[in-house]
C-alpha cells in the first residue's frame, strides 16, 4: 500500500484526465467515481450515471454524500477527516458493503472498493461500486428458507433425523430428541444400535446395524413403518417407535444421504392391548349378565306363579278361620288371623310391585300418543278409595296435552305419584294434591305436587332406587318400589322423572315425555 502511494505520487495528472483511465472507466459495467480530498466528486463513469439516475454534470462538483443515505453521511465525513489527518486507511484498499442512494430517493445495497492516490499535496479517491441487490435478496431468501425450515422441523410431532452418506447427522429435530431421549452424537453408523439403544419390537433383540432404517435410507432404500424399540436414558425407560425412511435426494437428483421420520407409538400399542383386554372383559361380563337375566326371568315367573299361590292359600285359610270357626277363637286368636291376612296382603303387594318392575325392565314398550287427561283420571280411579278415606283435596286441571307414551305404564306412573302424595302427609293432616303441566321444545312436563312431609335434599335421588324408603312401614306403608317403577317406566318411554322438595312443606314430582304432534 505504501509503495503504491509512492508510485502514484510520481504520476503527473489525476486519473480522470488520463485517456486510458477514462477508456477503462467508460468500458466498466460497475459504477466508478473519483473524488478529491474534500470528498467532492471529480469524475463519474457512464455506469455510475445509469445506476444512480444522474447525468454526470449533475454530480461533478457535488459532495460524495449525495450518493449515500442520510444515516451514513456523518460516519463518512469522520472517516475522510481521519484518513487525511493520519494517513491510516480504514476502508481504502478493501471492500465494504453499504447502501447507496439513487436520484429518486430509493436505496440499493452496494459493495464498495475504495482506492486513493496523492497528487502533490492533495489526495484523490476512487471508488468502484457493485450493485449487490440480487445477492442481498438471495441472502435474505436463504435466511428466510432456513428459518422456515427450522420452524417446520421444530413444530412437527414426528421426529426427523437426516444423515449424510458417511453417517454424519444433518438434521435432528426437537421431536427426535424427545422420542429418542438423546440428541445427535458423533458416532459411526455401526455404533448407532449400541449408542442409541435400538432393539427389535420385541424390546430385547439388538437391531442389526446395517438394517437400521436410517442406514438403509442412506443406502438408497425406502423403509416403510418399521417398528422398533428404543431404550431411553433415565428417567425414561423406552419407547416403541414407528420409523419410515427415505434416501435424501437434493434438487439436482444427487443422493446426499438418508432421512427417517419417527413416531412414538408406545401409547397406541399399550392402548390397543388395553382395548383388547377391556373388550374381552366386557364380553365375559355381558355373557354373565345375560345368564343372570335369564335366571331372573325364570325367577320372576316362579315368584308370580309359585309364590303367589301359597300366599293366597294363607289368606284363604285365615279368612276361613275367621268366618267358619269364629266361635272357637278368642280375641287374641282373631287378632292373629287378621294380622296374618294383613301380612299376606302386604307380601302380595310386594310381589306385584316386583313383577311390575321386572316387566318394565324386560318387555318392549310400544309407544303411541296418549291423552294425559285420560291417563291421570284412570290413575285417580286406582287410588279412589285412598282419596275418599283421607278426604284429600284435589286440584286436577283438564286440557292436559297429548304425549308419546305407553298408556298402561303411564297410568301406573301417575297412580304411584298420586298414591305417594296421599300417603306421605303428617299425621292428621288432610292431603292436598295438584297436577299441572308445562311444555316447550317438543316435550311435556307434568307436575304432581303435594303439601306433605317433603324430602330432604340428600335423599331426593336415592328414593328413586328399588327398596329405598325413608320411613319404617309402621309410620308409612309401602314397598319402596313405587318410585323405582316411575323412574324405570319414564326411561323406557324415552322420558325422565325427578323431584323438587322442601322438608315439611311438600314435594313436586315431575315427569317429562316427548309431546305428540298436534294441539297441545
Ligand atoms: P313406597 O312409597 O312404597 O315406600 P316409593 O318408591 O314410592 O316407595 O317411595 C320411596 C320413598 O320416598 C318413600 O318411602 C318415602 O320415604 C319417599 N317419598 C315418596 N313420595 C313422597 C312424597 N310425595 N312425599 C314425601 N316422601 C315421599
Amino acid at each position: 500500500m505504501r509503495k503504491a502511494l509512492t508510485d502514484e505520487r510520481r504520476r503527473p495528472r489525476p486519473p480522470a484526465e488520463d485517456p486510458s483511465f477514462r477508456a477503462l472507466a467508460a468500458a466498466a459495467t460497475d459504477p466508478i467515481v473519483t473524488a478529491d480530498s474534500a470528498g467532492v466528486i471529480t469524475y463519474v463513469n457512464p455506469a455510475m450515471e445509469r445506476a444512480f439516475g444522474y447525468a454526470a454534470p449533475e454530480l461533478l462538483g457535488r459532495p460524495l454524500t449525495l450518493l449515500m443515505p442520510e444515516r451514513f453521511r456523518e460516519a463518512h465525513g469522520r472517516g475522510l477527516a481521519r484518513y487525511l489527518e493520519t494517513g491510516e486507511p480504514r476502508v481504502i484498499g478493501s471492500t465494504v458493503e453499504l447502501a447507496a442512494l439513487r436520484r429518486d430517493g430509493t436505496e440499493f445495497p452496494v459493495e464498495l472498493s475504495l482506492g486513493s492516490w496523492v497528487e502533490g499535496a492533495a489526495v484523490g479517491f476512487v471508488g468502484i461500486l457493485r450493485d449487490v441487490t440480487e445477492r442481498a435478496r438471495m441472502r435474505d431468501e436463504l435466511l428466510r428458507q432456513t428459518t422456515l425450515l427450522d420452524a417446520v422441523l421444530t413444530s412437527v410431532e414426528e421426529g426427523v433425523i437426516a444423515a449424510d452418506p458417511a453417517g454424519n447427522f444433518l438434521v435432528w429435530n426437537s421431536a427426535a430428541e424427545r422420542i429418542v431421549g438423546r440428541g445427535p452424537a458423533d458416532v459411526s453408523p455401526n455404533k448407532w444400535q449400541e449408542h442409541f439403544g435400538v432393539f427389535r419390537d420385541d424390546g430385547v433383540t439388538p437391531y442389526p446395524a446395517d438394517e437400521l432404517p436410517l442406514a438403509r435410507a442412506i443406502r438408497g432404500e425406502a423403509v416403510d413403518e418399521d417398528v422398533q424399540y428404543i431404550v431411553r436414558p433415565a428417567p425414561h425407560d423406552g419407547a416403541w417407535v414407528s420409523v419410515t425412511g427415505r434416501p435424501l435426494i437434493d434438487g439436482e437428483g444427487r443422493h446426499i444421504g438418508g432421512v427417517v421420520t419417527l413416531e412414538d407409538v408406545t401409547e397406541k400399542r399399550f392402548g390397543q392391548q388395553e382395548i383388547r383386554r377391556l373388550s374381552d372383559e366386557l364380553r365375559q361380563q355381558l355373557e354373565r349378565l345375560e345368564e343372570a337375566n335369564a335366571e331372573l326371568k325364570a325367577f320372576s315367573y316362579t315368584v308370580a306363579h309359585d309364590l303367589r299361590a301359597p300366599l293366597r292359600a294363607i289368606q284363604g285359610f285365615a279368612q276361613a278361620l275367621r268366618e267358619d270357626h269364629i266361635e272357637h277363637l278368642d280375641e287374641e286368636a282373631l287378632d292373629y288371623t287378621s294380622r296374618m291376612s294383613a301380612a299376606a296382603a302386604r307380601m302380595d303387594r310386594l310381589i306385584q310391585d316386583l313383577l311390575e318392575y321386572s316387566r318394565l325392565t324386560q318387555s318392549e314398550l310400544e309407544l303411541a300418543p296418549v291423552e294425559l287427561d285420560r291417563a291421570v283420571s284412570d290413575a285417580l280411579e286406582q287410588v279412589d278409595a285412598r282419596i275418599r278415606e283421607s278426604g284429600a283435596a284435589l286440584d286436577i286441571p283438564s286440557g292436559l296435552p297429548v304425549a308419546i307414551a305407553h298408556e298402561r305404564t303411564l297410568v301406573q306412573v301417575f297412580a304411584n305419584l298420586l298414591a305417594n302424595g296421599l300417603t306421605f302427609v303428617a299425621e292428621g293432616v288432610r292431603p292436598s294434591l295438584r297436577v299441572s303441566h308445562e311444555g316447550g321444545n317438543g316435550t311435556v312436563r307434568v307436575w304432581v305436587e303435594d303439601d306433605g312431609i317433603g324430602i330432604s335434599a340428600e335423599h331426593q335421588e336415592r328414593i328413586f332406587r328399588v327398596f329405598e324408603r325413608l320411613h319404617g312401614t309402621e309410620s308409612y306403608p309401602g314397598t319402596g318400589i313405587g318410585l323405582a317403577i316411575v323412574r324405570k317406566a319414564m326411561e323406557r318411554m324415552g322420558g325422565r322423572a325427578g323431584v323438587e322438595s322442601t322438608v315439611a312443606q311438600g314435594s313436586r314430582f315431575w315427569i317429562e315425555l316427548a309431546a305428540a304432534e298436534g294441539p297441545e
